[in-house]
């Protein structure tokens, strides 16, 4: 199989051969996706890790499809970026690619003087900016925005973060209506969420590298088993008011749970594939009415399962992998509700769930079951951002799944 080339994407010959001069020879794979589905020009919503490319991958489109837009007044395209660091690093990455395709590049942050800045920005086809300073330009009216038909929002979490929100909306406000929107953030949950409703149209969801876990969730791991392990369980439900799905491995096991749990008084039902249509109409119906509480189920029967107020998961049986776990805790803490989510872990299975909690971010949940947080590979670290569980993907375990088709289905949805 023989790899895409970034000629094969749409990038122009000059570009590529610029491009080639610098050593980038082959794309990597958020640009693949990005420039394929931008070079079209829909909007897009993107989630990748640190270092998977992602200014080529806004970048190239970007300069390809200004170069088939009219000419005529500048500047035709918008990168905004929460610091000057990023701005600068931006404009150089992007500076010889542009070059090649004839498009003039600027970049506008502050602690500059404004004159020679606001010149350039005003006769470039790409401004790169920090929000704050451009706010400053457009108010002083040294250049106009109303040419601008792409507008990007590079790291649009941190932009949040830093408070720039409404200087955000203050521009927006100022660009021509029939513009394509990219937007790539760290997290697409949250307040960034409610940007991209505000700023995106129609938006098609890229995302790369480990799931982000749901926010809301206080996650607690415990290394236990046999006796132990079944005793904290009941524990667990005892205290418990809500709602409890528990997770077990096979279909069999979560039989034998639900019998046991009713051996100590606890009523549960059992979901899974071997029940019978109207078996499972019937277990959920006793859910639903509140008749019993507590759900046993396999990963498989869970995703069929729809149930909204969900309070507590227990993994009883812990998760095969990091995909698994979050899964499984995302039937909690649904509709910005709050969550708790247990794991009990057989001894044998702490270094694996170690691992999967470090790569997720949760290394402090971990650490308080007593046993040493495990040397996972981390690539990739950011800070934590708004709740305390956002994750850290690590690379390593990175599988890039598309969501396109999702989001092809709720087209129009925000505009509704
Ligand atoms: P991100 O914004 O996703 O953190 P960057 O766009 O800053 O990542 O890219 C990270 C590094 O990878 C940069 O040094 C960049 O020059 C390099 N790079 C990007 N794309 C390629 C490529 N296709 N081939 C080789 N190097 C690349
Ligand atoms: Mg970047």
């Amino acid at each position: 199989m023989t790899k895409t080339t970034f000629a094969e994407l749409g990038v122009s010959s000059a570009v590529c051969a610029a491009l080639a001069k610098n050593g980038i020879m082959a794309p990597f794979e958020i640009q693949e996706l990005m420039i394929r589905e931008a070079i079209a020009g829909v909007d897009l919503l993107v989630r990748a890790p640190t270092g998977s490319g992602k200014t080529f991958a806004f970048g190239l489109p970007m300069i390809e499809r200004i170069r088939t837009l009219p000419t005529g007044r500048t500047p035709r395209a918008l990168v905004l970026a929460p610091t000057r660091e990023l701005a600068l690093q931006i404009t150089k990455e992007l500076s010889d690619p542009a070059r090649a395709a004839g498009l003039k590049i600027a970049s506008c942050y502050g602690g500059v003087p404004i004159p020679k800045q606001a010149q350039q920005a005003a006769r470039a086809d790409i401004v790169v900016a920090t929000p704050g300073r451009l706010n400053d330009l457009i108010e002083r009216r040294l250049v106009t925005m109303s040419a601008v038909q792409i507008l990007v929002l590079d790291e649009a979490d941190r932009m949040l973060d830093m408070g720039f929100a409404p200087q955000v909306d203050r521009i927006v406000a100022k660009l021509g209506d029939d513009r394509q929107t990219l937007l790539l953030s760290a997290t697409l949950e949250g307040e960034v969420a409610q940007l991209a409703r505000r700023l995106t149209r129609e938006p098609i969801q890229l995302r790369l590298g480990t799931e982000p876990l749901v926010t809301g969730v206080a996650h607690r791991f415990a290394v236990t088993q046999g006796e132990a392990r079944m005793a904290m369980l009941v524990d667990e439900l005892t205290t418990e008011q809500g709602l409890v799905l528990v997770f077990t491995r096979t279909k069999r096991g979560a039989d034998r749970l639900a019998t046991n749990l009713g051996r100590h008084g606890m009523d549960a039902v059992a979901m899974h594939g071997d029940l019978s249509q109207s078996q499972r109409e019937r277990a959920l119906g006793r859910i639903r009415k509140g008749q019993c509480r507590v759900l046993v189920a396999t990963d498989v029967a869970a995703r069929g399962i729809d149930l909204e107020d969900v309070a507590l998961v227990v993994n009883f049986d812990p998760p095969n992998d990091q995909s698994d776990y979050t899964h499984r805790v995302g039937r909690t803490a649904r509709a910005g509700r709050t969550g708790h989510a247990l794991t009990l872990v057989p001894p044998a299975d702490a270094p694996k769930i170690s691992r999967m909690a470090v790569s997720l971010g949760l290394d402090a949940e971990w650490a308080a079951t007593g046993i040493p947080v495990g040397a996972a590979k981390v690539v990739y670290s950011s800070k934590r951002r708004g709740g305390a569980f956002t994750p850290r993907p690590a690379q390593s375990a990175s599988t890039h799944h598309r969501t396109a088709p999702r989001g092809r289905v709720k087209r129009g949805s925000h505009q509704a």
